[in-house]
């Protein structure tokens, strides 16, 4: 008998820390029955009209329970299920919407090709306490005839994002206005990482006098720095390896300007290290970190920096805030 063969059972049944092999078959069995109840869970849990998000919406509402959206555009990554967790620090139920969003591309970018995922993004939310997933179709979310739109100006037209992709904050203003009043949120959890994004929103919420709370979470990192993206995929092994010079960069020029060195020079030497690392630059900036107007020098902050590049056919977005001189909570990186 080999080591490890079971002496009860069949050949082949090799003993092992588990149940012998009909131990198996019957677990697995209740694995498959559990996969089967967790993918219909799962089925019930995604809602594509209006009307039937409403309904549900609205018995929570009832029922006084507080509800967070967390936005998205499918995809799902770490840096996702952070602002899931964030969502489940502040309310009782929670909705993620996953919409990639047309009016958000150019006809040059990446719609086509940006990664679809549903099931593979359901069962990342299985683990979590999400009560619904909002997946309209782009014909639910603009049916024919529709011919609305939010131009939104202040943060959106600062001079970053906007000065390389002119149609995008109108598209994100347009599809979030429409979500937060779809969905009638108390909390909407948004990213640090598309940080002019989340300065737009939170002015839309507020201009509009949308009854929500836009909750800003904290960008999530791979152990290398590079900040998490569902656009990372694109990048070739060369350029993955290239990449986390954004985030080596911001750190480096954050750290220089905190220590009160000049900050037009600061900028430009890393730039260069950016675009000597292959990277075409758009811009690295320092910003006010509340209203991402253009500043001068250290005293004018507190400052954000931020920065857009391109590598082959990616284009990454990151972005840091400058130390006021007190003692702040590191970057999160993956799974911690
Ligand atoms: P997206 O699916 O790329 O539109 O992103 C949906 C939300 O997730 C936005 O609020 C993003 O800012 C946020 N997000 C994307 N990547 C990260 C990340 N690495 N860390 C934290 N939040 C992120």
């Amino acid at each position: 008998m080999p080591a490890g063969a079971c002496p009860e059972h069949t050949a082949g049944c090799v003993r092992s820390p588990w149940p012998p092999n009909h131990g198996f078959a019957s677990l697995r069995a209740a694995f498959a029955i559990l996969n089967q109840a967790k993918s219909v869970l799962m089925a019930h849990r995604v809602v594509r009209t209006v009307p039937a998000l409403r309904r549900t919406v609205m018995q929570w509402r009832m029922a006084g329970e507080r509800i967070a959206l967390v936005p998205t555009m499918g995809a799902l990554h770490a840096g996702h299920l952070a602002l899931v967790r964030a969502a489940r620090r502040r309310a009782r139920r929670i909705v993620v919407s996953i919409f990639v969003n047309p009016p958000q591309f150019a006809p040059h970018e990446d719609f086509g090709s940006y990664p679809r995922r549903l099931a593979a993004d359901l069962a990342a939310l299985a683990d979590f306490p999400v009560d619904l997933v909002w997946a309209p179709s782009a014909e639910v979310m603009y049916p024919a005839g529709f011919a609305s739109r939010i131009v939104p100006e202040g943060p959106a037209t600062a001079g970053l994002e906007d000065r390389f992709r002119p149609h995008f904050f109108a598209g994100v203003a347009t599809v979030v206005g429409k979500l937060l009043i779809q969905c009638t949120p108390d909390f909407a959890m948004f990213g640090e990482k598309d940080y002019q994004q989340l300065k737009v929103v939170t002015r839309l919420a507020r201009d509009l006098d949308l009854p929500v709370t836009i909750i800003p979470v904290a960008t999530v990192r791979e152990h290398d720095g590079l900040a998490l993206s569902s656009r990372n995929s694109y990048l070739t092994p060369i350029e993955r390896a290239a990449a986390p010079t954004l985030h080596r960069v911001l750190v480096r020029c954050a750290g220089e300007i905190a220590r009160g060195q000049l900050l037009a020079r600061v900028l430009d030497e890393g730039g260069a290290e950016i675009e000597r690392a292959g990277f075409a630059l758009d811009y690295l900036e320092a910003r006010h970190a509340d209203t991402l107007k253009a500043i001068a020098a250290r005293k004018d902050g507190p400052i954000r920096l931020l920065v857009a590049a391109r590598i082959g056919k990616t284009r990454l977005i990151d972005n840091i805030a400058v130390s006021s001189g007190k003692v702040g909570k590191g970057p999160q990186r993956r799974g911690s």
